[in-house]
């Protein structure tokens, strides 16, 4: 379990789903010069019209089944491994480090580690941790109480009913002010509570409540008769909730409402309360970024009976805390989270979960040590060349839109000037000197950490935001676009083959990271990105026959990606349209930069491939992954991006120069008759 604190209602769009899962094998770091493309990995006898990533990929998805203790597994992947290894160096050095001052990052690094390792005492003192909770939630007397009690649980990272956090005003993106937003399920999405097909996820979700209570001291008939309740109540508040569709609507999770109208609309609940109790300082006002749900949540509170409230809130504190208790509930949690929701066999070793779990509490920490031996100055250097050219690239292609008026090119060109660029790691490291490590409880190291963290949160509403602030650390393999901060920013881990590759020719490149990095801008002008200005404020700049165009352009690819399946797992178009528009951005985007430089135009084949084969072939290398089927089920469900193998075969489909490097015949697989291709930037 990530216990990261993620600010819930910050939009970050990301290249990638996460992918924090690691494997047991333990392959030597790659010192030497990876080939730009990797021929081996290719499957000649498959026709590139027909399937081009298994054309690109077959070879590699042949001999890279996936690992029992994966889910899924692909270029990013295999770069967090590599990287795992290269962190758990660092971390091997600082844990033989006696002489680590009490206080130092090493001694935080070294004790938080080692705590986690101690299996022996964490089996030991099995679900004692937890004690102290279950006094609060028993103590609870009456619901007017509740207010308090969620405040203090949620200050601790432990979930229920809603959320609450700081992060900027999207229609001032100068501020950050509070945030409320919708919550409380444990499942992965609140279709899994209403739909017909997932009975029998509902089903063994209840076995799995009754066996945590029953591990953590309940008799199985009690259990099992709280499972059904907490179902009951999760039941209640996912039918109050907004879909993952709908929440991707910038313009319907903006309610500004004042303290005392947000009070008129949840008589039942006390927010003064609440937010002391939680660590907020004093607000007046707030975003209410669910408004019917908070007031359906006031009813579904009234209407509970106490005791079903406080075994929701019990399965809360067990829930939450599974991965820092014995093995026992550990294992349980991830029997049903791991096993039965996406497929992994086996779970991962805990050394790979505990690395992940320092990274996570002392993410910067690790990072700065990481980039201090394994980021080179050139690389950036690199990095700035080719995002300078992108952002040409696209200022062209602005220019270029035959659909577009003058007016609202203009302002495009604006927004896509103002873009700030973060790369490799933050000038400004966080610091830790406040987060306490100790060598004898790993559970009371996360909650510290959880407690830092919410401190720090809530410290920052009511403030400017600090401009220099990083949401991803320097070993995540990933980037983002964030529309509120008007800025793309690419972590130290994604500037590796088969993403970056100091040695590899431009094509490869550029359709590498380079697509990467226009798909980082593209978010700037997505379905989303789009209803922010260059100031980060949700501000309309387009004119309304260009927006109506623009939508007009975006449904088309929904079609498309409606009308594609994955091994027969429907992607919902609407869902996914955000990182589809910002792949085909990305793609178009990094073709016209690549044009302009003198590789392109000497247009010299390698290894039997043009440049703008080697182009392609790059792009659908950095999407090779095998997923089990459970992992796309739930990927089609609850992620905005699309399986790896549409975002090759569907996005290649709408793309010019794809046709003419591979001249791809109609009738094919990737064919798409041009009147039904998506153009959008
Ligand atoms: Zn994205």
């Amino acid at each position: 379990m990530k216990k990261k604190h993620i600010v819930a209602m910050t939009i970050i769009c990301t290249v990638a789903a996460g992918c924090g899962q690691k494997t047991a094998e333990t392959p030597e770091p790659k010192k030497e010069v990876v080939p730009a493309i990797e021929l081996s990995n290719m499957d000649t006898e498959i026709n590139p019209a027909e399937d081009f990533f298994r054309f690109v990929n077959n070879e590699w998805l042949k001999n890279n089944p996936i690992p029992e203790e994966y889910s899924t597994y692909g270029a990013f992947t295999e770069i967090d491994q590599h990287n795992e290894l290269l962190i758990q160096d660092i971390i091997d050095e600082v844990s033989q480090d006696t002489t680590a001052q009490q206080g130092s990052v090493a001694q935080k690094i070294r004790d938080f580690y080692n705590a986690g390792m101690d299996t022996v005492a964490i089996d030991e003192r099995g679900y004692s941790e937890l004690m102290p909770y279950f006094e609060m939630i028993d103590n609870l007397n009456d619901k007017t109480q509740l207010a308090e009690l969620l405040g203090k649980l949620h200050s601790e990272g432990i979930g229920g009913f809603f959320g609450a956090g700081g992060s900027p005003d999207p229609k001032n993106a100068e501020m950050v002010i509070m945030h409320l937003y919708q919550g409380g399920l444990s499942l992965t999405d609140r279709d899994d509570y209403l739909v017909e097909e997932s009975q029998e996820m509902r089903d063994k979700y209840v076995e799995h409540v009754a066996k945590m209570f029953e591990l953590t001291g309940t008799e199985p008939e009690a259990a099992a008769d709280k499972a059904k309740r907490i179902l009951a109540l999760e039941t209640k508040l996912a039918t109050n909730s907004m879909t993952r569709v709908e929440r991707r609507d910038p313009d319907k999770t903006y309610n500004m409402r004042t303290l005392v109208e947000l009070q008129k609309t949840t008589p039942n609940f006390d927010w003064n309360t609440y937010f002391k109790n939680a660590g907020a300082p004093m607000i007046e006002s707030l975003n209410v970024g669910m408004p019917d749900f908070m007031a359906a949540m006031d009813k579904i509170i009234l209407n509970t009976d106490l005791n079903t409230l406080k075994d929701y809130l019990r399965w809360k504190v067990i829930h939450g805390s599974a991965s820092m208790l014995s093995s026992d509930l550990d294992a349980e949690n991830f029997s049903f989270y791991g096993n039965y929701l996406y497929g992994q066999e086996v779970q991962q070793p805990r050394w790979r979960r505990i690395l992940d779990a320092t990274s996570g509490c002392l993410g910067e920490a690790i990072g700065q040590l990481y980039v201090e031996k394994h980021f080179p100055a050139e690389a950036k250097e690199r990095m700035l060349n080719l995002v300078g050219n992108l952002r040409i690239a696209l200022g062209e292609r602005i220019k270029n839109l035959d659909w577009m008026s003058e007016e609202t090119k203009a302002k495009a060109l604006v927004k896509l000037d103002a873009f700030n660029v973060k790369i490799g790691y933050p000038d400004k490291w966080k610091d830790y000197s406040k987060y306490e490590v100790t060598p004898d409880s790993y559970f009371e190291n996360v909650h510290r950490a959880i407690r830092f963290e919410n401190e720090r949160e809530m410290a920052k509403i009511g403030k400017p935001v600090d401009k220099e602030e990083w949401f991803m650390t320097p070993q995540t393999v990933n980037a983002y676009y964030s529309p509120e901060m008007n800025e793309i920013v690419f972590p130290a881990a994604i500037l590796q083959p088969p993403f970056f590759n100091m040695d590899a020719d431009d094509a490869v490149n550029y359709g590498g990271i380079g697509v990467v990095i226009g798909h980082e801008m593209t978010h700037g002008f997505d379905d989303q990105g789009c209803k922010y200005d260059e100031k980060g404020n949700l501000n309309n700049w387009w004119t309304e026959e260009d927006a109506a165009k623009f939508a007009e352009r975006t449904q088309q690819l929904v079609k498309l990606f409606d009308e594609f399946n994955v091994r027969g797992y429907q992607i919902n178009g609407q869902l996914t349209l955000g990182e589809n528009i910002a792949d085909l951005g990305g793609l178009n985007v990094a073709w016209d930069a690549y044009q302009m430089t003198d590789e392109a135009k000497a247009n010299q084949s390698i290894d039997g491939y043009t440049p703008a084969q080697r182009f392609f072939i790059s792009y659908g290398t950095i999407w090779r992954n095998n997923s089990r089927d459970k992992y796309i089920e739930r990927q089609v469900k609850t992620d905005v991006h699309s399986p790896a193998e549409a975002r090759v075969n569907r996005t290649l489909g709408s793309m010019p120069h794809f046709y003419e490097a591979f001249d791809i015949p109609e009738g094919t697989n990737m064919y798409i008759a041009p009147e039904e291709r998506a153009t959008i930037w």
